[in-house]
């Protein structure tokens, strides 16, 4: 069974990262989203948000499981029985990290394989922190991410209890 990992911070899910995960799980038997608990970084939605949110967004690919992973990228791809790595390429920006990535984790686990995958082009523009950034002006971010997120988004900006949180990760 060819199984791939798809790892990211995904805070949030935009669908730019949907089209990855569409086309991925189109090219193996078992797709893990692997939703990245990074201690030296702040989110705006806890890992267990992120998860959950993936979960519900995804509901409906029979072959994606959403798992939450701290770590080496490669020893989730290992624990998981994967020797293939999915990554979204937005552009030549992505390119030279996206590149440097790959051959590090490659120099840890010869085995491991980084397969690139570019988004259909209306999504090319899309990442999280524009997102974030555009919705905590207010700006209609409804064509840019799945609706589950654009409502919790919208909760965070709106709910009173939540505001500040949202105000203090955007850093204004
Ligand atoms: P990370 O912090 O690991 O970069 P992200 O959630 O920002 O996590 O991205 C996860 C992966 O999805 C990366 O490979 C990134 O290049 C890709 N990606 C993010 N947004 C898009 C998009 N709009 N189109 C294609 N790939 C994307």
């Amino acid at each position: 069974m060819k199984v791939a990992v798809y790892p990211g911070s995904f805070d949030p899910t935009t669908n730019g990262h949907l089209d990855i995960i569409n086309r991925a799980s189109r090219l193996c038997d078992k797709l893990i989203v692997g939703v990245l608990d990074n201690k030296s970084k702040v989110p705006l939605f806890t890992v267990e948000e992120r998860v959950a949110q993936l979960k519900e967004i995804t509901k409906d690919f029979a072959n994606v499981e959403i798992k939450a992973f701290s770590g080496l990228l490669v020893d989730f791809a290992r624990a998981n029985n994967s020797n293939i790595v999915i990554r979204g390429l937005r552009g030549v920006t992505d390119f030279s990290y996206e590149f440097q990535m790959a051959l590090t984790n490659r120099a840890l686990d010869s085995d491991l394989e980084t397969l690139f995958i570019s988004a259909d082009t209306q999504y090319l523009f899309f990442s999280s922190s524009q997102v974030k950034e555009i919705a905590s002006f207010g700006g209609d971010i409804a064509n840019m991410v799945p609706e589950i997120i654009n409502e919790q988004l919208f909760c965070l900006i709106f709910c009173s209890g939540n505001r500040f949180r949202f105000r203090g990760l955007s850093g204004k």
